[in-house]
């Protein structure tokens, strides 16, 4: 590469920094000051050292003004953005908040709202909640305990007890029943059935004396046939427990005393 900004002196041979000026012509050496022209070859170079700087110039400014406007649009870009995403930001926050804000103020009125029980006098009652049905039973005479209670009534009448002192009748829940024994040693027996066709229904039978004092019973069970003979006249009262509202047929019969002898030796 041909050196353009010096040049050896024409006359004294002296070293000659040549003008900045790229345009000049001319040139003084400093040594024996005499002026002469810069030669063709080196102007030419010289110019073409200005073109290249200049260009280099240019597409320097070029590239900076390249990459101050992407920068400027960059910046346009995350301005146009943040003006959308902002504001959609800000209404969606607003509408959770409103949201919230409507829940509460329901709720609290609500909750402000008298309870139908706290509005409810005090003295009265609650309602209780409704009673469940009553459960269907069966008319079938099998299931009441028509059906066996009438089978043991004929078979006693059959073998002589043919004193039908309380008719077989139907039963649900307790009974009370007072029958008067007659003043005799030899005075009958009385037998009394209280049967069911319900398993569950346990029936419990007593009798107590008129001194008040219990007599021997059978045990609670669903079928019962128990032969009562008393040792005084009087009232002798009786009761059935009932354990649920099944129903269950209800019946005594006098039985002859020799009669209930032989039946209890059985
Ligand atoms: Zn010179």
């Amino acid at each position: 590469m041909i050196k353009t900004d010096t040049l050896h002196c024409g006359y004294c041979g002296g070293h000659v920094e040549l003008p900045e000026d790229p345009a000049a012509v001319v040139a003084s050496c400093p040594f024996c000051n005499r002026t002469f022209s810069i030669p063709d070859e080196l102007l030419k170079a010289r110019e073409e050292n200005l073109n290249r700087i200049q260009a280099d110039k240019r597409r320097a400014e070029e590239n900076d003004a390249r990459e101050r406007a992407n920068q400027e649009a960059r910046r346009q870009l995350r301005w146009r953005l943040a003006t959308i995403v902002v504001p959609i930001l800000l209404i969606s926050a607003g509408v959770t908040a409103l949201i919230v804000y409507i829940q509460s103020q329901v709720a609290s009125s609500q909750s402000a709202l008298p309870s139908p029980s706290r509005s409810l006098p005090q003295n009265m009652p609650a309602a209780s909640p409704p009673a469940p049905p009553p459960p269907e039973y069966s008319t079938d005479p099998d299931k009441t305990g028509a059906t066996q209670v009438a089978a043991r009534m004929k078979a006693l009448y059959e073998s002589g007890c043919r004193s039908i002192v309380h008719v077989a009748k139907q039963a649900n829940g307790d009974i009370a029943w007072t029958p008067q024994f007659p003043d005799s040693k030899r005075a009958d027996c009385l037998m009394v059935f209280a049967m069911t066709g319900y398993p569950e229904n346990v029936l419990d039978l007593k009798m107590i004396t008129p001194f008040g004092e219990p007599m021997p019973g059978p045990p609670p069970g669903p079928v019962i046939e128990h032969l009562f003979c008393g040792d005084t006249g009087g009232a002798h009262p009786l009761s059935v427990t009932a354990t649920n509202g099944a129903p269950y047929t209800f019946a005594a019969i006098g039985c002859p005393r020799r009669l209930a002898r032989k039946m209890r030796q059985k």
